[in-house]
């Protein structure tokens, strides 16, 4: 299938999750994952309709940027980041949603300051608890955004999550709505500078599990752009 159909057929897969929930699909956030898609081919989703993109790996999306390919969507950074490319992705991308750690919400707000923006920011969570991911522990989230908020230069809008790997996506529903409780709890209280707007979670093998279980903003790529292939 193309990547016009493959969009579409997200698109009627979000819906129905979405209604299955009782929930609107027009507040579900479609990001599409454009890691090893070239500028020509990121276009085509982005006239598709995906409403974002997200990448992965600095360098590719400078490289990318410099060609045009996010033009005409906002552009997400949804990779692991190192602290020594802070500089070249704050004010880049919209929103970084794989924030984890203190050190690195400490290095993105003095940067942001120093350029005089505001860099929006979702916290990652390692939900499985696997010691191979990186993340906040979901009981350090209360912490983790106190700490935040007393940053001048950022905003935190939410959380992230990726969930172990499993062979059927319902084993991933614990964990989905794990996280849409601790979005929900922490959503309660009030910190300056955060507003919980964005639960990102769910991926190709596992959308709709995530948006039956809450997520409004979903992290998809090879349902869309075909299998990556790596060499
Ligand atoms: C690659 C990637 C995705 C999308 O993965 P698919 O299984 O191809 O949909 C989502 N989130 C992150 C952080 C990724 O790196």
């Amino acid at each position: 299938m193309s990547i016009e159909e493959n969009v579409a057929l997200v698109r009627r897969n979000i819906a129905s999750a979405a209604a299955e929930a009782g929930r609107n699909a027009g507040e579900i956030l479609l990001v599409a994952a454009t890691k090893m898609n070239d500028a020509g081919r990121i276009q085509r989703a982005i006239a598709a309709g995906v409403d974002v993109c997200g990448e992965n790996r600095v360098q590719e999306m400078l490289e990318k940027n410099a060609l045009g390919a996010y033009r005409g969507a906002p552009l997400h950074f949804i990779g692991h980041l190192q602290k020594n490319k802070v500089r070249q992705v704050v004010g880049l991308a919209a929103l970084i949603h794989s924030v984890h750690s203190r050190e690195l919400l400490e290095e993105i707000s003095q940067i942001a300051e120093k350029r005089g923006i505001i860099q929006d920011v979702l916290l990652e969570v390692n939900i499985g608890g696997e010691a191979s991911k990186s993340g906040f522990s979901p009981e350090d989230i209360p912490a983790a955004l106190e700490f935040s908020a007393r940053l001048p230069a950022l905003r935190t809008r939410g959380l992230m999550a990726i969930p172990p790997i499993c062979a059927f996506p319902e084993e991933n529903r614990p964990y989905f709505l794990r996280m849409k409780q601790l979005f929900v709890d922490n959503a309660a209280k009030k910190y300056d500078n955060v507003c919980m707007d964005f639960l990102s979670m769910g991926m190709s093998g596992d959308y709709t599990e995530a948006v039956n279980c809450g997520a409004n903003m979903v992290r998809v790529g090879s349902a869309i752009f075909g299998a990556r292939v790596y060499d």
